[in-house]
């Protein structure tokens, strides 16, 4: 039966839901409170610079055929992938660096001359990483956990895959040379887990990345989201922006539909909330109608880390020193920096970082001679209490002269443009909980059946879709919320 069904948000989780319940013939209307849609993938663009805000790889690229399949079309003719070469470089804090790519015959020479001794270890880990990607990406990540018994069904497969200890520890009983473990185990830093607590089914990352390589959009990640939302209006769906909503609507055990921020209210059979499942049951429904997520449930919950992101637009580009298109750039402390970030909730004054420059390979996205580029910090979330109104300021200021002091000489005399964002943007203007920018944290005990389900527990007709259900943040995770999503909900 075709159904009037309401998306809360037009995130890259709500705009793949929207895109496939379009498609089995429902009438879908996706609300989003900003004036465009992209969320964590927003773009800004400024005198002649165009920011992507968030995500910048994309790994498991079929998984956007695979939505325009869906939808009937092909995905070549609404953007292009390219793979990245090479897919990163790992810093170390004196500067000495291993790069990550495609190809096996150079990784192993970076590993030999770093430490011979791992080079066998290499390969048994990579070998170990298909069995855990079957695990984690075929029988976990695209389907529903509605019920207990569908965790039994599986918890065989995650003790013998030793998926109870951490990724970090996983890839130690492998490789023994600290660097190259904090390169093959940081991965869970990318959706928001921290190596030492993460599962190490986390692993998997590594599998994706070799078997389909590390993509990145032409022209941004924003040129995937305008894609997106081209193929779901062309469907015949609405997008609504500036439209946030300020309340779901319930009668009995069901919800009805949303009041929005300005009053209005709208009626629907079915509704999709791309928020942040913490946010949804914390601020869009009253406490009385909640049973299984009170307020006393959620506080008692482990969220991710938040960020520090500093966009700079250049006037000088940076093509002839050791940093490419993406970096990662490890500070010297790693157990102690992640423990003050996510367990002690302390902001620390060194920070590890991910440079980001996409202008390194796609020019269009800064005027002529110049760059386009972020650095991200993790940063503790709201639970550490900083005062970001004060704190924001020096923290820009480390981050700039340490970029300087090290990667980019001279860069404070080329920033033509700057915005930064921080905790207090992903709590107030993405709307999640604690400002943890990839929502819950990605532990076994927050995953599959114990994270909140697609299909909620409280409400038979309420979907929740995105980063803070099942099966997690980073655009994989995200795409497959959509799919159980719109394959629980079916065909009009
Ligand atoms: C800086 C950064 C870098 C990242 N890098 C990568 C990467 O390289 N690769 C990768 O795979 N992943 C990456 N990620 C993770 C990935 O971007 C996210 O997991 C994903 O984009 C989240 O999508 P989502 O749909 O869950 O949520 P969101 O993008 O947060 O979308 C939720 C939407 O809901 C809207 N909304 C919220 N409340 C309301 C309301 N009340 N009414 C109406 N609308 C509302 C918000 O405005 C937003 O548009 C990164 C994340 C960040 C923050």
């Amino acid at each position: 039966m075709r159904r009037e069904i309401i998306i809360i948000g037009g995130g890259l989780g709500g705009l793949a839901a929207g895109i496939r319940l379009v498609a089995k013939g429902h009438h879908v209307t996706i609300l989003e409170k900003r004036d465009k849609p992209g969320g964590k993938a927003y773009t800004y663009k400024t005198q002649g610079f165009t920011f992507d805000s968030g995500p910048s790889i994309v790994t498991a690229p079929f998984m956007f055929d695979d939505l325009w399949r869906e939808a009937g079309r092909r995905r070549e003719d609404y953007f292009t992938l390219e793979e990245c070469s090479p897919y990163y470089r790992i810093f170390d804090h004196k500067g000495s660096y291993f790069e990550y790519s495609s190809n096996e015959q150079a990784l192993i020479r970076q590993i030999r001359e770093r430490s011979p001794r791992d080079v066998e270890g290499y390969k048994r880990f990579m070998a170990s990483t298909k069995p855990i990607f079957e695990l984690g990406f075929v029988k976990l990540a695209e389907q529903p956990f509605l019920h207990f018994t569908d965790m039994l069904k599986v918890t065989p497969d995650l003790l013998r895959l030793k998926s109870f200890i951490s990724t970090y520890r996983y890839v130690s009983g492998f490789i023994k040379d600290d660097f190259l473990r904090r390169c093959f185990s940081f991965h869970p830093l990318f959706i928001g887990g921290n190596p030492f607590d993460a599962s190490s089914v986390y692993a998997m990352v590594d599998y994706l990345e070799r078997e389909w390589g590390v993509h990145h959009a032409v022209g941004g990640i924003g040129a995937i989201i305008s894609a997106m939302a081209k193929l779901f209006t062309e469907l015949g769906g609405t997008l609504e922006l500036n439209a946030e909503t300020a309340e779901i609507l319930v009668e009995g055990r069901k919800v009805v539909g949303v009041r929005m921020a300005d009053g209005q209210t709208r009626r629907a059979d079915i509704v999709v909330s791309n928020a942040d499942s913490a946010y949804t049951y914390q601020k869009l429904i009253a406490p009385h109608h909640r049973k299984v997520y009170t307020d006393a449930n959620l506080r008692g919950k482990k969220y991710s880390m938040s960020l520090v992101v500093l966009y700079l637009g250049l006037d000088k580009r940076y093509d002839d020193g050791d940093i490419v298109q993406h970096n990662v750039i490890l500070g010297k402390r790693y157990k102690g920096l992640l423990n003050d970030i996510f367990n002690r909730h302390h902001l620390a004054r060194d920070f590890s970082l991910y440079l980001h420059r996409p202008s390194h390979v796609d020019p269009s996205l800064a005027p002529k001679g110049g760059e386009a580029l972020y650095v991200l910090a993790p940063v503790p979330n709201a639970s550490s209490r900083t005062d970001w109104s004060q704190a924001a300021k020096p923290y820009r200021d480390a981050l700039v002269t340490f970029l300087e002091q090290n990667y980019m000489p001279g860069l404070s005399k080329h920033i033509v443009v700057e915005h930064m964002v921080d905790p207090r943007y992903y709590e107030h203007t993405l709307n999640n909980y604690r400002g943890a920018a990839f929502n819950l944290q990605p532990l076994l005990t927050q995953s599959a059946w114990f994270r909140p389900h697609n299909r909620s527990e409280e409400f038979a007709n309420l979907y929740l879709v995105g980063g803070g259900t099942h099966p997690g943040a980073g655009l994989p995770g995200v795409l497959a919320s959509a799919i159980i999503a719109a394959k629980l909900i079916g065909p009009a």
